[in-house]
């Protein structure tokens, strides 16, 4: 048996007790955050370019997340499942995410996480159209529990957990031979607008205009996965209205709570009645729509609309692109605060990411690609701590040519 007693560092109780999910965690030991930094237990600062994985848009503890958290927080904290009782924060936040979603996305079923957003949407198409085909892309990443993972495509992370569910068919993004798999079985297509693990790979225009056509011909839902690009990042509130197409069901999570952990699929009235009858309760959770994650990002939706956000995407987009015009830089990818770095190897990549984090600058790989380094800035980063960035960037990528 353990001993309770036994004083551990919070470092050595990380390596022997919490469950890990490599066998080389950055092992960072943070001691507090705010705004675009982040501060380890030595007093180091980092700058964070990935914002918690596209999590903090607004920021470290923002001051109006803290303050709607410590009013909420002498109200009440959790009091009933999801969906029983009138929770003025989930009421609030639902009523203010609404009012700015296309009318058709008019109630938001709140979950815990973007998975559980996606885990939800196949189930309100298939509930709602009664069939079970699915359609889904190569290279994207859609969650890791069963249902989110069986339409992520990348073989490496679904193979070790076959069988997943059936009648699930994939097709290369942007790619029109998918406009043949459309039939009367098709309950629903699910796709990132822009793919985030896939490499930061955005959607053509047109072809999504079609994809959104086919869907409505074929009678089956479209589900949009703005689960990262979502609440600003990619320069407007969500990256579908870059695009002129609007989805039946539209997932959310990441920076949907200012930091505090929630998601949410958005649909119509009609369509969520799939969740109401035959049988009631057939799709509850518990935690979903936390009265203090609501609460936090009710103000952290406030703030962005308050301050227009989004607008800040494009001008941070443009000075990074502007300061790494670079020998050696492959390619920027992406719209906004959300672009990926690609560089010409493996190698180069990971000596450029650990040669910034040397120098106080926090970057990211995405899931399915070696060779390209995320850059997703909160949106809040003002443009002296972003030129700092780019200055530890450019000189990372001079240094690491090989
Ligand atoms: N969809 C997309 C597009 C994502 O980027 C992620 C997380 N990286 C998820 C779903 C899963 O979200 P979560 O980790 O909150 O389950």
């Amino acid at each position: 048996m353990l001993n309770p007693n036994e004083v551990l560092s919070a470092r050595d109780a990380f390596f022997r007790h919490v469950a890990l999910t490599s066998d080389a965690p950055m092992g960072i030991e943070i001691d507090y955050a705010e705004g675009p930094f982040f501060y380890d237990t030595n007093g180091r600062r980092y700058t964070d370019f990935i914002s918690g994985i596209a999590v903090s848009t607004l920021g470290h503890r923002h001051p109006v997340v803290l303050d709607a958290l410590r009013s909420q927080l002498d109200r009440h904290l959790h009091v009933m499942v999801y969906g029983e009782f009138i929770q003025r924060p989930q009421s609030d936040f639902a009523r203010l995410l609404t009012s700015v979603l296309p009318e058709s996305l008019d109630r938001i079923y709140f979950v815990n996480s973007g998975t559980e957003a996606n885990e939800g949407a196949l189930k309100l198409a298939k509930k709602h159209t009664g069939r079970s085909k699915l359609i889904a892309f190569r290279n994207s990443y859609h969650g890791d529990t069963h249902g989110s993972l069986s339409v992520t495509g990348r073989d490496v992370y679904r193979d070790p957990y076959l069988p997943l569910l059936p009648d699930v068919h994939f097709f290369d993004f942007n790619d029109p031979a998918v406009f043949e798999a459309f039939d009367s079985e098709t309950a629903a297509v699910i796709l990132e607008p822009i793919q985030g693990e896939g490499g930061i790979i955005p959607a053509k225009k047109a072809w999504l205009q079609s994809v959104r056509e086919a869907c409505t011909k074929a009678g089956a839902c479209l589900i949009f996965d703005e689960i990262q690009s979502g609440f600003g990042r990619t320069g407007r509130l969500f990256a579908f209205e870059h695009y002129g197409v609007v989805p039946d069901i539209l997932c959310m999570a990441k920076a949907m709570g200012g930091g505090m952990p929630v998601g949410g699929f958005a649909a119509s009235s009609r369509l969520f009645e799939a969740f109401m009858y035959d049988p009631p309760l057939n799709h509850v959770t518990t935690f979903g729509g936390h009265p203090m994650s609501c609460a936090a990002g009710h103000a952290a939706l406030q703030f962005t609309l308050e301050n227009k956000l989004w607008e800040r995407a494009p001008s941070i987009e443009k000075q990074i692109r502007e300061g790494l015009d670079l020998p050696g830089v492959v390619e920027i990818r992406g719209r906004g605060a959300m672009l990926g770095l690609v560089l010409p190897d493996f190698d180069t990549t990971r000596a450029v990411v650990e040669r910034c984090l040397a120098h106080g600058l926090l970057l990211g790989w995405t899931l399915h690609s070696n060779t390209l380094v995320r850059l997703a800035p909160p949106l809040i980063i003002e443009d002296e701590v972003l030129q700092d960035a780019i200055a530890i960037l450019r000189e990372s990528i001079l240094a690491c040519q090989s």
